[in-house]
């Protein structure tokens, strides 16, 4: 195999751009494509993010780029950053091919000059699917001189809802031109599509590097946002670990953690790049010295610690990617001890589980949060246990002293009065260690809700029957949308889940893409409008939720929200035929 772009068979002009680009030596998904792909032959293409592919297929399609006129290599990108960025880097790629042109063509740009520019006779077209069906339909893209089509990130686009963008695009190229597909994941709707329109595809794949896995026991829970917290606490008080590391995403996220741990009576502390180094060192000296039970912090604030005896790793965050999660979880289960790692998944982040699972081949179990009977079990057999083994420890003569002092002075008539003696010395030592908490035929605030009657679907907007056609309902204005993941059984669930109104007080549910509005049964909107605004998190926003001032509007009320972050996106009436993810691309252009 080719070691140097050189022996690839490059043009010298196009190595002289490469070396321009201080690429020493091409990556293993270019040393593995660019040959087949100089070809002319269809490939598909593997490879994780970060390997290297636009300039694997960017070379050769650039090396099969003449100079005359007219569409002859069109790239496909999910989303305009990506468009841009792919054609960003065509264009350094062809820094000494000053004839050729690319033009990247997205949703937001004023059509007129895209139009323009490929009337000059771009020749390589970088674009989203929508942008390029718009320009087809209008005249003013063609593609019958097209050599090469490739299609970049396709999982992404499918997952974007641009699979009929992408087959019409597909269908209406020549039939002989090369077609490539790059796609991060191989689900079968890639393969179904690249069975349809490539002929006898070379398969470009790279093994993912194997990383060791520390023989740990590994669990994954599936959670909704806003009840990761609670999970964390229920994971804490089942297992009891002597000292955990807890990781999150963001520094905001260690800090309010930490707080609400510390609330909870942990001894937790924090660790994120904010604090100097005597505070680091502070905070590190406690978790070694069995100070503190509870470590938070950020995987850059990780970096240095080296502790050795860490019970448990939990992931409150998911790590990014593979390699993190294999760097976070070998904190524990080190020095020949037993060590345990649990990660908290939410339903959109499922696929982040199963690629971990697939590159590492991990045994990673999904487990079952403790219920709060279970923690109130766990709890009461420990206690148990520790009476056990102090009645084994014997020496009790002085205690069964004060039980008969005891017993004399307040049964006199000498009623067996053993037992109830024992239980409520058990109840006692259970409430002054936990508190309220053991309170467990309260409902369970991980209980999962019950699933709303109505489908999830891809809908632009959803819609629920009115539950209770009698009572006034209020419309509740949420900072939270389809582009942050909301869905009507997200929203349902934090709203019961938080607020504790059942199902039946919630009507209609309106999500758009930067909010969603919620009907609530007017007599208890006010309460739950106070209950989000404490600090919920729904598809990992923090909620911040008004009245709605809309068409249909409720009794007024003297409640006043705080203040309140406007929705960033501008919601634009959606186009009857576009999907969701479509109108967000053209919504983006305000
Ligand atoms: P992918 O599409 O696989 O996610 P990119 O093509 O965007 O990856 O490349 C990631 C980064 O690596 C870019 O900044 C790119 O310029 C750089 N890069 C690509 N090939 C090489 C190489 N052979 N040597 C060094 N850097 C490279
Ligand atoms: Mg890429």
């Amino acid at each position: 195999m080719a070691a140097s772009f050189e022996e690839l068979g490059l043009s010298r002009e196009l190595l002289k751009a490469v070396a321009d680009l201080g690429f020493e030596e091409p990556s293993p998904i270019q040393i593995l494509a660019i040959p087949p792909l100089l070809t002319g032959r269809d490939a598909v293409g593997q490879a994780q993010t970060g390997t290297g592919k636009t300039a694997a297929f960017g070379l050769p399609l650039l090396e099969r780029t003449t100079e005359s006129k007219g569409v002859q290599a069109l790239v496909l990108c999910p989303t305009r950053e990506l468009a841009i960025q792919v054609s960003e880097e065509l264009s350094k790629l062809a820094a000494y091919r000053r004839s050729i042109f690319i033009l990247p063509i997205y949703g937001g740009q004023p059509i007129e000059r895209q139009i323009r520019a490929l009337a000059k006779g771009a020749q390589v077209v970088v674009g989203t699917p929508g942008r390029v069906i718009d320009h087809l339909q209008r005249g003013t893209l063609r593609l019958d001189g097209t050599r090469m089509v490739v299609l970049d990130e396709a999982d992404e686009m499918l997952d974007m809802g641009f699979r009929e963008d992408i087959e019409l695009i597909l269908a209406q190229s020549p039939e002989d031109c090369q077609k490539v597909l790059f796609s991060a994941t191989m689900p079968q709707p890639i393969r179904d599509l690249s069975k349809r329109f490539l002929r006898e595809p070379e398969m470009l794949t790279i093994a993912h590097k194997m990383l060791t896995v520390p023989a740990i026991e590994q669990l994954y829970y599936e959670v909704r946002p806003y009840q990761k917290m609670d999970a964390l606490c229920r994971v804490l008080d089942s297992e009891g670990f002597r000292k955990a590391l807890v990781f999150c995403a963001t520094k905001r996220n260690v800090d309010e953690i930490t707080v609400h741990l510390q609330q909870r009576g942990y001894q937790a502390d924090g660790l994120h790049g904010d604090l100097n180094q005597t505070q680091r060192d502070r905070v590190m000296g406690r978790f070694r010295s069995d100070g503190l039970e509870i470590l938070v912090a950020t995987d850059v604030a990780a970096r240095g610690i080296d502790v050795d005896d860490v019970d448990a790793v939990i992931n409150y965050d998911i790590p990014h990617d593979v390699e993190g999660y294999v760097h976070r979880i070998g904190r524990t289960g080190r020095a020949g001890r037993v060590g345990r790692a649990f990660t908290f998944v939410t339903v959109r982040e499922q696929y982040k589980i199963r690629e971990i699972t697939r590159y590492t081949k991990a045994r990673i179990t999904q487990g079952q949060l403790p219920t709060l009977r279970d923690v109130h079990n766990i709890r009461t057999s420990k206690l148990l246990e520790e009476v056990r083994s102090t009645l084994a420890e014997g020496a009790l003569d002085r205690w069964r002293l004060l039980v008969e002092d005891f017993q004399a002075e307040n049964f006199p008539e000498g009623e067996a009065v053993a037992r109830d003696m024992a239980a409520a010395l058990l109840k006692l030592l259970m409430q002054r260690d936990f508190g309220a908490q053991e309170a467990v035929s309260e409902s369970d605030p991980l209980a999962v809700p019950p699933r709303p009657a109505f489908d999830d679907g891809p809908r632009n907007r959803e819609q629920r029957p009115r539950r209770r056609e009698s009572g006034p309902m209020s419309r509740l204005h949420l900072n939270v949308g389809r582009t942050h993941g909301a869905t009507p059984r997200a929203l349902v669930g934090a709203i019961t889940g938080e607020s504790g109104i059942s199902g039946q007080s919630i009507g209609a549910i309106d999500i758009r893409n930067a909010f969603s509005v919620v009907e609530v049964a007017a007599e208890l909107a006010e309460g739950v409008l106070v209950t989000l605004n404490k600090g919920v998190f729904i598809s990992g926003v923090r909620i911040s939720a008004k009245m709605d001032e809309g068409p249909d509007p409720a009794p007024r009320r003297a409640f006043k929200p705080g203040p309140r972050r406007q929705p960033s996106a501008k919601f634009k009436k959606p186009r009857g035929s576009t999907t969701g993810r479509k109108q967000f691309e053209q919504s983006q252009d305000v």
